[in-house]
């Protein structure tokens, strides 16, 4: 085994996390503007995650993911280990750089510049993927490290593991519960993990059971969602429940493309692919819904991982020169 040389920040029995760890969480609530009178019968809030110290929600199950890692004595004396089509990669990178923790993530290669950036500039290991596997050659990978160095490396596995759903039951959910005063009606998240929509749904649904959790997957197996996953074909993730969910909506990543592009435009809010599709979800939502009487009408809260920024290197795709 590899004899490490313990940092003295990386001492779990020392008690304080390091600060920009207590900045995870309590994002806001941003009330979207409806672009046609119709929609103007719903309520749509983003709850904008891309606040989050590292840029993305997946700050919240890193946090947690970290934690018991320490409290159970994997960390710090083993190197993290995980796979990530790029947000939890970033966030593991950036909380594991305040404590002084190993961390190393198979990323897909075709994930953005960005996402690369950030890790290198954070110092995490990066082991690259065949990018026509996506998210499950990731995995693949990372499972083949871990056996093959089980001294070396601590494979958090955020598909499996309970703190990520755990990290949403005890932060995302209540803050929403909180910021819409109970009357949230509808819970719209795209799946990748699933730790959000399973975490952040169960909360909601032991405050006031009839809420409505809908997820959201790309229209295909090949897609350009980057962080969501087409459960009919990929690796399922042991956390993924669909039992608690209401309803999935399959959105094509033009459509999503197209819907970031309004946003930034009509409402100067850039946000991530996935956030494009989540909010198209939301809007058939409250159309469908039609013309009720106040009280009666959807409250939809969209989950948005994060901000268009990250994809800056592609928005070529979505400006033509
Ligand atoms: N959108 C983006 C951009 C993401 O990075 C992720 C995380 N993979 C998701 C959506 C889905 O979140 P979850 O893993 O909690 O299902």
């Amino acid at each position: 085994m590899e004899t490490a040389t313990i940092d003295p920040r990386r001492d779990p029995t020392r008690g304080a996390e390091p600060a920009v760890w207590a900045l995870v969480g309590q994002t806001p609530l941003i009330p979207l503007e409806s672009e046609t009178p119709k929609r103007a019968s719903g309520t749509l809030f983003l709850k904008a995650e891309w606040m989050n110290p590292g840029g993305s929600v997946k700050d919240r199950p890193a946090r947690e993911i970290l934690r018991a890692g320490l409290a159970e004595g994997f960390l710090p004396t083993r190197r993290l280990l995980d796979a990530s089509s790029g947000n939890t990669a970033v966030a593991y990178a950036m909380l594991g750089a305040a404590a002084g923790l190993g961390v190393t993530v198979c990323v897909p290669r075709n994930a953005s510049v960005e996402r690369f950036q950030l890790l290198k500039l954070y110092g995490a290991e990066v082991i690259e993927s065949d990018p026509l596997e996506g998210s499950d050659g990731a995995i693949r990978l990372a499972r083949q490290l871990a056996e093959a160095s089980p001294d070396r490396y601590w494979y958090a596995n955020q598909y499996d593991h309970p703190a990520n759903p755990e990290s949403h039951y005890r932060t995302t959910g209540p803050e929403i519960w909180n910021d819409t005063s109970g009357s949230i009606t509808h819970l719209v998240a795209g799946v990748g993990t699933s730790g959000t929509l399973m975490g952040t749904g169960r909360f909601l649904k032991e405050m006031k059971a009839d809420i409505r959790l809908i997820a959201v997957e790309p229209s295909e197996p090949f897609h350009g969602l980057e962080g969501l996953k087409h459960m009919a074909t990929a690796l399922v993730p042991g956390i993924y429940d669909p039992s608690r969910i209401d309803r999935t909506i399959f959105v094509e990543t033009e459509s999503a493309e197209d819907k970031v592009r309004a946003l930034a435009k009509d409402q100067g809010l850039f946000v991530g692919w996935s956030v494009g599709a989540a909010v198209i979800a939301a809007e058939r939502i409250i159309d469908e819904a039609g013309t009720g009487a106040p009280g009666t009408r959807p409250v939809v809260v969209v989950i948005a991982p994060d901000g268009g920024t990250r994809y800056l290197s592609e928005t070529r795709r979505l400006v033509p020169d």
